[in-house]
């Protein structure tokens, strides 16, 4: 770390101490500084992924397990969720609550807020507070994005270098790396199925929700020593099998109220409304058996035309359900507008928005989501002709007014009609449009733009503190050739047809020294391609940008990708 970065970090800290200050003044009894801090693990996703991720698993999670859809029980979890997620940390997803039709007693919550409540939980809870006990212990599971923490994990497992073979990037892509994990809803074990340390933390950040909440404490922890109990009802207990009870459950509950400063007076436990709701769900017709087939609305496969299943604009936990205004642009079947507070019909929010939407047509669900100011056509030219290769391939022109992308590593300029997708911290794809073609297996690949990422050579230690950025060491030009070296050989791995046409020659990037090395490669769109690969010395391993375009119209994008590269600058 340098000296910039430490004085950003003590200003930054500086002010929010004012600002704790300033609020401790005002609400002097809350206790901020002694509660457990949990932060969400390692991911190779974006936030936005997550609400991608979770959208498409939650189409198959609804066709399979049997939906309540009762919108008064629903209307009332959205209240009360809404009430918890206001106060669960990190990332504001679109949180969303739903009852499914099920008398066992279970929940489960899918990446990026997708939170699914059986109607065994509220028949089983006593009070208004356990029923929110289970609530906020699931929205904890999807702010500390365990279900993509894990779906990370098994990722970099199976594919030792995820990039070239593009899974990463673009909203199409999803359904092939969720296929290739196994973590659809079906075969799912991985989004849903959480580790011991996982439960933990999200009983302790479920604690924290609730106390945050002014509901009582201990409720979530009672509620889980009722049903560990039995709760004489017949009613099965199905919460344990994807949430495994952790060591000590109770006490560690306990200890999480006693650092927030002990259980307060006055916390809520129970409210009429909840008792009303629970005699309605009592009253309900049993639930359909179970193992049978419980399709709702089977997709009839001669439907064809465009309908809109969903549609919501915002961002963060401010959204507005914009359905009916989109069905009402839907002409011919299609439907094309450019997403901007007008055509939506409000400005929930002011930050950058987006559009969610869920559709069939001819008779196949799709999601996407849309950035603000973006124009979207649907169904795609693609979804029409009902094939993937597209009468035009070639991407349009690159243009000469550009825009920047910043992550944690570094700022880069790109075309301002090429669209920057980030992953986690690091990794990027930045491509323009058609540049992510079907490589006939179901995968996106990248077939024109570049993919920023960061190799860490699984070696020894050793090996890896002498791979320091320039000034560490005299040896430091031979190491990055050969971990540079390494990388080739990695991503040759996965690529087959990959072979180096120029070998590695310094150049500098952001005045760094760097290697840059031309390589050759099978493009996705058939014929061959030319990756140009430029590789830096990071404090974390080898930063690389892979410059992709089809041999024929490299010269083309070479000065595109010259400007491009002229345009990094590191975060130092
Ligand atoms: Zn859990």
């Amino acid at each position: 770390m340098d000296r910039k970065e430490i004085v950003n970090r003590s200003r930054r800290k500086r002010r929010s101490m004012t600002i704790v200050a300033a609020v401790a003044l005002i609400l002097a009894p809350l206790v901020w500084a002694q509660r457990t801090q949990l932060k969400p693990g390692w991911n190779m996703f974006s936030p936005q992924q997550d609400v991608e991720m979770g959208q498409q698993v939650s189409r198959d999670a609804e066709k399979q397990v049997p939906m309540l859809n009762n919108s008064r029980v629903d209307k009332y979890l959205n209240n009360l969720g809404r009430t918890l997620a206001s106060h669960a940390p990190g990332e504001r997803y679109p949180y969303q609550y739903k009852c499914v039709n099920d008398r066992a007693i279970n929940a489960f919550a899918l990446p990026g807020g997708f939170i699914y409540i059986n109607r065994g939980v509220i028949e089983a809870a006593d009070n208004e507070a356990q029923l929110a006990g289970v609530m906020a212990h699931e929205t904890a599971h999807v702010a500390l994005r365990h279900g993509t923490n894990q779906a990370s994990k098994a990722y970099v497992a199976q594919v030792p270098l995820a990039i070239l073979g593009g899974v990463l990037g673009s909203n199409n892509s999803m359904g092939a790396m969720l296929a290739q994990l196994g973590a659809d809803f079906a075969t799912n074990s991985l989004l849903l199925k959480y580790s011991r340390t996982a439960e933990s933390q999200a009983d302790e950040m479920g604690t924290q929700i609730l106390y945050d909440s002014s509901y009582a404490p201990h409720a979530m922890a009672q509620f889980f020593q009722k049903i560990q109990a039995e709760d004489g009802s017949g009613r099965p207990v199905e919460f344990f099998s994807n949430h495994p009870n952790p060591d000590n459950r109770i006490e560690r509950v306990d200890q999480e109220i006693e650092l927030l400063g002990g259980s307060p007076r006055g916390s809520k436990t129970d409210s009429r409304e909840f008792q009303d709701i629970k005699r309605y769900v009592m009253s309900l017709p049993a639930p359909p058996a179970k193992g049978g087939t419980q399709l709702a609305g089977n997709t009839g496969s001669g439907t064809s035309g465009l309908r809109i299943l969903g549609a919501s604009y915002g961002a963060q936990d401010r959204f507005i359900d914009v359905r009916q205004r989109l069905e009402s642009r839907v002409q011919n079947d299609r439907l094309h507008l450019q997403v901007t507070n007008s055509s939506m019909g409000g400005d929930p929010i002011s930050e950058p928005k987006s559009l969610l939407l869920r559709y069939e047509w001819a008779g196949r669900t799709y999601d996407v989501v849309v950035p603000e100011k973006q124009w979207i056509t649907i169904p795609t030219e693609q979804q029409q002709t009902g094939s993937t290769a597209s009468s035009d391939t070639r991407p349009g022109w690159p243009s000469d007014r550009v825009r920047p992308f910043e992550n944690s590593v570094l700022r880069i300029e790109h075309p301002d009609n090429w669209q920057a997708y980030g992953q986690g911290d690091v990794a990027a794809t930045i491509t323009p449009d058609k540049g992510l073609v079907d490589d006939g297996r179901g995968n996106q690949a990248l077939a024109y733009g570049v993919i920023v990422n960061i190799y860490e050579p699984q070696t020894d230690s050793n090996y890896q503190k002498q791979l320091q950025p320039e000034g560490y060491g005299q040896s430091s030009g031979l190491f990055m050739e050969e971990t540079t070296n390494r990388l080739i050989e990695e991503l040759r791995r996965s690529n087959p047809g990959m072979r180096i046409i120029r070998s590695p020659e310094n150049i500098r990037v952001d005045g760094q020294r760097a290697l840059s090395t031309d390589l050759s490669n099978d493009s996705p769109l058939g014929g061959r391609e030319t990756n140009w690969l430029v590789t830096v010395p990071h404090a974390e391993g080898l930063l690389f940008f892979v410059f992709v375009a089809p041999d024929s119209e490299f010269q083309s994008y070479n000065h595109t990708f010259r400007v491009m590269l002229d345009s990094v600058r590191f975060r130092r």
